[in-house]
């Protein structure tokens, strides 16, 4: 299977010097299939046309191909409709759009708190920080067990009367773990039903399938470049009712229903949060990228990415200083290592030589980092295109480095 996927993908044809490309920071962003760059293209050939009250045919087109690809997001995400789908230019976005909103809504006070993880990434936490600043409520984040798993028990201390919000990444960036979302939504509910729950997909929507209703979630968010699609391109999902109660957070065209000096009233949902000319091709080829994931299956997808995560895991465990970060199971297609009397920068630069692209630094995990007293990791995320072969030459690879800087 993965031979016949991978030729799809030409850039990793690419060579880095005179070494073949084994590409391996797909956490960070995707390669794009071919089926991704022809749809781009041939939607500038032959329908591109602003969308939405054009009279004309390319527009009507460009119209329908545009709501074709919220609904398939929808379907991809099991929503109840396609209108609780906002398209958003990332999971970022995605993410300051409730944050905003919620600012906006006047409903967050002083003393309410909001319920963080110790490995979110900084855009799962700079947000509601901001929003805590200007209304007076409080961020907590959950800490890690030792095994730097959630710590569930932590967790169901920290809830109380005050909690008004818990946001959370499905899996981890800086360190590929798996959170128990269903646990914590259960609890949080138990808890009390009112207390928001936003879950950040960014690194589990090409890996690990999702279904917001069978999760109970409120929000969920993700960005279209970690699943193949192009960057600019994400949405947010959220609960129609919660969605219809916010106020909107951009003005602009599109998210009115009538303006006037005296008085402007704003549109349905979902376009009352979709302010300006939308990323149409963006959000039209994200669909299909959807759609093109959805045909391999993310079963299929994760089953295979797990047995990569596996094998350099166990790889990478038995190198002699070397810490692999977290439990091997119950991961997401990443893993991270810091190397005892080695910097993070030093590997990766030498393993970029070798023709093996894997990020190094932070991940925009600060708070993770300042958790753990180091400053960043070396991290390799999987695709569906990565192959046996691949991790063997980064285990190899890996070695070598660390022979030469040690
Ligand atoms: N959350 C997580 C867990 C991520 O990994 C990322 C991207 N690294 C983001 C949020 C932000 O995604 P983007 O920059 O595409 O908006």
């Amino acid at each position: 299977m993965v031979a016949n996927l991978r030729s799809q993908f030409p850039i990793l044809e690419k060579r880095i010097g005179k070494k073949p490309l084994v590409y391996l920071d797909n956490a960070a962003t995707t390669q794009k299939p071919l089926c991704i760059l022809q749809a781009e293209r041939e939607y500038y050939e032959s329908i591109n046309s602003n969308i939405h009250r054009g009279a004309h045919y390319l527009s009507r087109l460009a119209t329908e191909a545009h709501e074709e690809a919220r609904c398939r997001v929808a379907h991809f995400l099991g929503a109840a409709a396609p209108r609780e789908i906002i398209f958003t230019r990332g999971c970022t976005e995605a993410i300051n759009l409730v944050a905003q909103t919620l600012a906006l809504s006047g409903g967050i006070h002083p003393g309410d708190e909001f319920i963080l993880t110790t490995d979110a990434h900084h855009s799962n936490i700079v947000p509601w920080q901001m929003l805590a600043e200007r209304t007076g409520a409080t961020v907590l984040p959950v800490p890690l067990t030792p095994e730097l798993c959630f710590d569930l028990a932590a967790f169901e201390n920290m809830l109380s009367a005050r909690t008004r919000l818990v946001a959370l990444p499905y899996i981890s960036n800086a360190l590929g773990v798996v959170n128990p979302i269903s646990e914590i939504i259960s609890r949080t509910r138990h808890n009390n039903p009112e207390t928001l729950i936003l879950v950040d997909g960014a690194q589990s929507v090409a890996h690990t399938a999702a279904n917001v209703q069978e999760l109970g979630c409120d929000f969920f968010a993700f960005s279209g470049h970690k699943v193949y699609a192009p960057t600019g391109t994400g949405a947010l999902w959220g609960r129609a009712d919660l969605l219809e109660k916010l106020p909107p957070w951009q003005g602009g065209g599109e998210m009115i229903s009538e303006v006037s000096f005296a008085r402007t009233t704003y549109n349905t949902l979902p376009f009352k949060y979709e302010a300006g000319t939308p990323n149409i091709c963006g959000n039209i080829v994200l669909g299909k990228a959807l759609e093109y994931v959805q045909q391999i299956g993310l079963e299929k997808i994760s089953r295979h990415e797990s047995q990569l995560t596996d094998k350099l895991y166990d790889g990478l465990a038995c190198m002699e200083g070397v810490r692999v970060l977290g439990p091997r199971e119950n991961r997401g297609a990443l893993i991270s290592i810091v190397v005892d009397g080695v910097h993070h920068y030093d590997l990766g630069t030498l393993l970029d030589n070798m023709g093996v692209a894997v990020r190094t630094g932070h991940h925009c995990c600060q708070p993770f980092m300042q958790s753990l007293g180091i400053t960043g990791t070396t991290r390799y995320s999987f695709a569906l295109y990565n192959t046996e072969d691949e991790v063997e030459l980064a285990l190899r690879c890996t070695q070598r480095a660390l022979d030469m800087l040690r």
